[in-house]
């Protein structure tokens, strides 16, 4: 299965610094971020429409 950054859409190998965690907005998607978009602050968009920082 592949997992993707939810913010720039990078595929994630083995990153341990990523971050997964449910929307908070919806709480059935699954939000993905990898360590550069942490870093960065980019934000992410749930499929439900949740925007979150
Ligand atoms: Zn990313
Ligand atoms: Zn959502």
């Amino acid at each position: 299965m592949v997992i993707k950054c939810n913010s720039c859409k990078k595929e994630i190998l083995n990153d341990s610094r990523t971050a997964k965690f449910p929307c908070p907005g919806c709480g059935k998607e699954t939000i993905v971020r990898c360590s550069e978009c942490r870093k960065k602050s980019i934000k992410y968009e749930c499929k439900c429409g949740f925007v979150g920082p």
